[in-house]
């Protein structure tokens, strides 16, 4: 049987930062992905007419580790163009437009509430299951909206803002997914919202993991589904689809808890990966690029929670055509290959725009990650957080949803890949 000193499984950012680390600690490392192409859930592809990104896009220097492979690899950041026009729903769900600095009004006294008790329920957010958020974690992000009494005008607002950033129906996510992210950024709701939606990586997201994956000594493999493995003191035995066996020392797998049960995982996973995957995290959203005839004044457009697609903005302005790019709570409310469906979604704001062509990945559909960017139900973050992060015996986990400081976004995910090659290292060496 083929050996090796470490497996790792997955490459995206997660598997790809661990591999390169632990080959530069001088182990042999195979990499076994499932697609055929590295990257996982960030993917630049040509699309109506430009590289877009299907998957993860925005990065942001407040994220430290993602900002480090930033400058290691030499990538620039370019702005997502700054709106001149805002659209909302006002009382009664009558139509506004406006001026972003107008809505930023309209939201700003929601959004300084809910990220008010950040500091105290998760002071240090690089340790987030410490501090009040033990006490709150059973809430839901729209109970506590709800108990702000907003009018109806500021609460879609409000509303809306959070299903961009969560990705789910606010009854379903935890009030602590909020507060992470407002305290990754020491409360600021300004910069919360710069770091998740304003610059994205010149050249793609799909050119700086291939400069990754470059930079990894050691073997990727695509198109090696891993089905099955069987571990125990001494190692692992890792099986693939074509039924091939690896034996290692280790195996770092990268799953998203969505996709775990996936792999047949023999003696079982650990209880709080088959609880969480059973129960499934919050995100089950979508993101969805639109093609719309014209070139449009650069907008932004808000709607409400309830609404098929909640924000749309616009990224791309050419001479005769604009490119939206859209998010809504649940991909199931649309069909995101279906230029009339999102044409009729488009019309809570404008009734004038032509849909000539739209692109999207369902990443919920996809069996290989079954979710999008990582959200917690109410409780879930503290249940099971430090458990997930924990190794059983030569298998280890690493992954966005294993991270501390941005669990569910990139930064995250590579925060996890260097935490896990950092252990894995460590004990192979001893
Ligand atoms: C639509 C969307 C928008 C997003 N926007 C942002 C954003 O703007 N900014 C941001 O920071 N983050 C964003 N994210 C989140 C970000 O993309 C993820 O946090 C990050 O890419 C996750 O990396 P990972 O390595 O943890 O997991 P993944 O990228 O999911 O990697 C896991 C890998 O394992 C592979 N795999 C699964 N099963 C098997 C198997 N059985 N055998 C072998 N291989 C297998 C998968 O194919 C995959 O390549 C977004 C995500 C989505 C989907």
């Amino acid at each position: 049987m083929e050996t090796t000193d470490v497996v790792v499984i997955g490459a995206g950012f997660a598997g790809l930062v661990a591999a390169r680390e632990l080959g530069r600690s001088g182990h042999n490392v195979v990499v076994l992905e499932a697609r055929d192409r590295v990257g996982g859930r960030t993917w630049t592809a040509p699309a109506l007419g430009h590289d877009l990104e299907l998957g993860g896009t925005w990065v942001h220097w407040v994220q430290p580790h993602v900002w480090a492979e930033m400058t290691r690899y030499g990538r620039e950041i370019v702005r997502s163009p700054m709106a001149e026009e805002a659209y909302w729903l006002g009382s009664g769900a009558a139509l506004r437009k406006g001026t972003l600095a107008e809505f930023t009004d309209l939201i700003d006294d929601g959004q300084r509430q809910i990220v008010a008790d950040a500091l105290m329920m998760i002071p240090r957010a690089v340790d987030p299951t410490v501090g009040g958020i033990h006490e709150q974690d059973q809430q839901s992000l729209q109970q506590r909206l709800d108990d702000l009494e907003l009018d109806d005008e500021a609460r879609s607002a409000n509303e809306s803002v959070w299903v961009g950033h969560v990705n789910a129906p606010l009854n379903e996510v935890g009030l602590s997914s909020a507060l992470r992210w407002a305290s990754a950024v020491g409360g600021h709701w300004p910069l919360m919202h710069e770091a998740s939606a304003t610059y994205r990586v010149v050249g793609g997201m799909s050119a700086f993991t291939a400069a990754i994956a470059a930079d990894v000594r050691g073997d990727i493999r695509l198109e090696s589904t891993v089905t099955a493995i069987d571990h125990d003191d001494t190692g692992a035995v890792v099986t693939l689809a074509d039924g091939h066996q690896l034996r290692a020392q280790r195996v770092v797998m990268t799953l998203p808890i969505n996709a775990v049960n996936t792999i047949t995982v023999t003696p079982a996973l650990p209880e709080a990966w088959v609880r969480s995957n059973r129960e499934r995290v919050a995100s089950q959203g979508f993101k969805v690029w639109i093609k719309v005839r014209g070139r449009l004044p650069r907008f932004f457009a808000y709607a409400s929670g309830h609404h098929a697609i909640s924000v749309l903005k616009s990224e791309f302005v050419e001479e005769d055509h604009t490119i939206l790019v859209g998010f809504g709570a649940d991909h199931s409310a649309l069909d995101l290959t279906s230029v009339e469906q999102v044409q009729d979604a488009l019309r809570v704001w404008r009734d004038d725009l032509e849909v000539i062509g739209v692109a999207a990945h369902d990443w919920m559909k996809d069996p290989l990650s079954q979710n999008t960017w990582m959200t917690h139900r109410p409780g879930q973050l503290t249940r099971d957080l430090r458990e997930l992060q924990q190794a059983d015996g030569v298998l280890h986990f690493a992954g966005c949803d294993t991270a501390d400081l941005w669990g569910g976004f990139i930064d995250g995910a590579i925060e996890s890949g260097l935490r896990e090659a950092h252990l894995v290292s460590g004990s192979l060496t001893k």
